[in-house]
């Protein structure tokens, strides 16, 4: 396949603004006027060229960022949510209706998890949980009800990699679309590349990057982004789940410098794992040599990108990894704080909080350990220094 770059791909997208300013000028307004009544009447039926309704539907900043994003995601289209869990909803609510099934890989964010295992099944959805490291197992929960398989490119929080193109081998012989949250690795991996129908992100980590805001997108065929913003039956334009204009002009802005951090938050990871291991740590980084996904995320990921700036470590148990964490605070390696994708380093035990949605039986079948401490990896400049405080901060903790 021919080789992708996302960051030329949205480097070529230039927009100005009303008087030829270098960002889009913000649209400030809800509503928008037309000339005629006829042009009115139709932007009900269909999108109008130029023309803008409401802006829950579409407006142009939102349009804007959008199309940069389907950039990103080599997509024909892409659509602006308020959050990750808005762009999550409305795409499962688009496909779904009562008697219908999802096949979701079980290793998931602890929101889905609870949003498919506790909601959904008040619509008459019902989701299977399955190992989607075996794709065998995902073949064997497909029944005629299915309608939508669910993944995450890397998996959160133990970073496992989803073998996208054999997963969308199975959703394609049984003509269901195949879903990839992709908020651990934008720009390392492209799921609409390698047989993806739909991906998702939680905008309010990478794109952003800067923890001041949560916000989502979803990008996809323009059929599909079309079904959503349909006046009469689109899941984002009846559930509203708009993202603010001012917003959309910051992330955009963002966005554009979304390739540097990447690599940059990929190299600090690297370098990190690579001491844990050392130190004879048990690391989970898909990065390392000695990962038994190596080979896989070489295969899938684009280059120049590095394999992302999420990893984990296992403390040995949950009193060590708190007293690890509470040190490494004080250290100022970064902060105690869920989420991920900020310039700082920020950390978190899973099982006692992004994944204490998923019961504690699960968590143990997935490998999801009680001291397991999952990283995003800052953007500092010397990572050598944050090594060796944590290095000290782990001897404290009687780790090492
Ligand atoms: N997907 C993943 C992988 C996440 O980690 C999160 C949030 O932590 C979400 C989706 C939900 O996104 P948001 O918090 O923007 O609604």
């Amino acid at each position: 396949m021919k080789k992708f770059d996302p960051s030329t791909s949205i480097h070529d997208y230039l927009v100005f603004g009303e008087f030829g300013d270098v960002n889009p000028s913000i649209t400030d307004s809800s509503t928008f006027t037309f000339l005629s009544t006829k042009t009115m009447e139709e932007s009900f039926q269909h999108e109008t060229e130029g023309c803008f309704l409401y802006s829950r539907h579409w407006n142009p900043i939102n349009k804007f960022l959008s199309n940069a994003l389907a950039r990103l995601e080599d997509a024909e289209a892409a659509q602006v949510t308020s959050s990750g869990m808005g762009a999550i909803s409305s795409t499962v609510l688009q496909i779904c209706s009562a008697g219908d099934e999802i096949v979701s890989e079980r290793t998931i964010y602890g929101g889905t998890y609870a949003f498919f295992k506790n909601f959904l099944p008040r619509l008459g959805i019902t989701v299977k949980f399955v190992d989607m490291q075996k794709p065998e197992m995902v073949e064997l929960a497909v029944t005629e009800k299915t309608k939508m398989i669910y993944a995450e490119s890397i998996s959160n929080p133990l970073l496992e990699i989803t073998d996208i193109p054999a997963i969308s081998r199975i959703a394609k012989a049984h003509n269901i679309k195949l879903v990839v949250d992709n908020t651990f690795s934008p720009m390392v991996i492209s799921p609409l590349r390698l047989g993806a129908d739909i991906v998702i992100h939680s905008m309010t980590k990478y794109i952003n990057g800067s923890s001041d805001c949560v916000a989502g997108c979803i990008c996809s065929s323009a059929e599909f982004i079309n079904s959503l913003t349909d006046v009469n039956s689109g899941a984002t334009m009846l559930l509203g789940p708009v993202l603010d204009s001012l917003r959309a002009a910051s992330i955009l802005k963002n966005l554009h410098t979304l390739h540097i951090r990447m690599r940059k938050h990929s190299e600090n990871a690297l370098y990190l794992a690579e001491e844990f291991e050392k130190l004879g740590i048990k690391v989970y980084y898909p990065g390392l040599k000695s990962n038994k996904q190596f080979a896989l995320i070489n295969e899938l990921m684009n280059e120049g990108f590095g394999c992302s700036g999420m990893l984990a470590i296992d403390a040995g148990s949950y009193e060590k990894a708190c007293k690890l964490m509470e040190l490494m605070q004080n250290e100022k390696v970064g902060y105690l704080a869920v989420s991920l994708g900020y310039f700082k380093t920020l950390f978190s035990c899973p099982g006692h909080s992004t994944s204490s949605e998923i019961p504690e039986e699960e968590q143990k079948a997935m490998g999801l350990t009680e001291g397991l401490v999952r990283f995003s990896i800052g953007l500092d400049g010397d990572i050598t220094i944050a090594a060796e405080r944590i290095k000290k901060c782990m001897k404290t903790a009687g780790i090492l």
